[in-house]
């Protein structure tokens, strides 16, 4: 093996674009506009057009994101938003920082996201929004979600952090991307999310005029004529030189999802089958991109299988270890002690094994091979 395995591989992907990155920065240098430069607009554009939906607002991040799209949507004070119980806090937290109510809900226990039935079970009449996340590159059930948001007039917020450039398969051969599917989507090009800038990023989708020239007036400080505050906003700017360096990216969108379903795959092969662990489930309407490869191990299992891949070298992550309603931010919202079967189930039994874009053979080989020598 030439490389130290990586749960991501940055240096190693700058490398193999270096000419193109290199002139992209010398450019926005040479032209130093910072700020709003040409570039932003440029690689909006071509969000849009890949992701085939009418508006793609760049922000600062993907927080950011999620809280300008809350924010879009005039709801009040204590006001419920379904959310998966099993994400990361970023979620939970700019539902929170509006004073709505996050509700946190069970997933299901294949595919880690949305349980339709735990969802529908948790509308109540100050339900106003829905935020699927759509974990680790695949598609929550994005169908059976608008369905439940048109029936009881529901707001739909998704969070594709981690599945952009994924596709959503529906009725009637119906196909979108993710992200442009609910009445907003929001991403981020943290530098390890599968379209990563070098520094931090994020941008807010949506089809709806009405709410683009919103959230693009609350990301500009409520303004959308210079001095003219017609809302409280926020400035959340993604910098020209994060849009040149994601507007070259963008071109390699596709084959980095490529790549990463070829790791998926070979790890797959090599796992499937074993006493003791799950390889990722495929489900039918959406296709994965693979932002993390994450297996299901017997409960008792994971964490020494994790020491033993740390001894061989071989980083692994848990994505996620604490359930959201044990952290001690979010109590609060919780009545009692709340606690979701698959969710704490999940807590305990899921692993995540490197997936990048510039993995070698040889790398996969001795991951699978020290996986197996553990369960043999
Ligand atoms: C990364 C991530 C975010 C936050 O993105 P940042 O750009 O780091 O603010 C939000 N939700 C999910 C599910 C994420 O994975």
């Amino acid at each position: 093996m030439k490389e130290k395995i990586q749960m991501v591989d940055l240096h190693g992907q700058y490398m193999r674009i270096k000419a193109e990155i290199d002139t992209a920065i010398q450019q926005v240098l040479d032209e130093t506009v910072f700020i709003n430069g040409p570039q932003v607009g440029l690689f909006a554009a071509h969000m849009q057009t890949y992701l085939g939906c009418n508006y793609v607002i760049p922000c600062a991040n993907g927080t950011d994101a999620l809280q300008i799209a809350l924010m879009s949507l005039d709801l009040e004070e204590g006001d419920e938003v379904i959310i998966p119980a099993f994400t990361y806090a970023a979620t939970a937290e700019v539902i929170a920082l509006l004073k709505l109510k996050p509700v946190m809900v069970d997933v299901n226990e294949h595919n880690f996201n949305l349980d339709l039935d735990e969802l529908t079970a948790h509308i109540t009449p100050r339900t106003r929004a829905i935020v699927p996340v759509h974990l680790f590159g695949q598609g929550s059930d994005m169908g059976g979600i608008m369905e439940i948001a048109q029936k009881h007039g529901l707001y739909v917020v998704e969070d594709n952090a981690q599945a952009l450039g994924a596709d959503w398969f529906g009725k009637e051969g119906r196909q979108a991307k993710l992200g442009t599917i609910g009445h907003i989507g929001c991403t981020s090009f943290f530098p390890s999310k599968n379209l990563g800038c070098y520094g931090d990023g994020g941008a807010i989708m949506t089809n709806d005029a009405t709410l683009a020239a919103k959230i693009k007036m609350i990301a500009n400080h409520g303004q959308s004529k210079k001095y003219h505050h017609e809302l409280i906003g926020c400035n959340s700017r993604l910098d020209t030189l994060q849009a040149a360096i994601l507007d070259v990216k963008l071109k390699y969108l596709d084959e980095y999802a490529q790549k990463r379903n070829d790791v998926a795959a070979y790890y797959d092969h090599s796992l499937a089958g074993i006493d003791g662990i799950q390889i990722p489930a495929r489900v039918s309407y959406s296709n994965h991109v693979f932002h993390q490869y994450t297996l299901r191990i017997e409960a008792d299992k994971r964490d020494a299988l994790k020491d033993h891949l740390q001894h061989a070298g071989i980083p692994s992550m848990i994505y996620y270890p604490i359930p959201l309603y044990r952290q001690q931010a979010y109590r609060v919202f919780t009545e009692g002690d709340l606690s979701l079967g698959i969710t704490e189930l999940l807590c305990r039994e899921v692993l995540s094994l490197p997936v990048h874009t510039e993995m070698e053979e040889a790398q996969l080989d001795y991951i699978s091979s020290a996986v197996k020598q553990f369960f043999s």
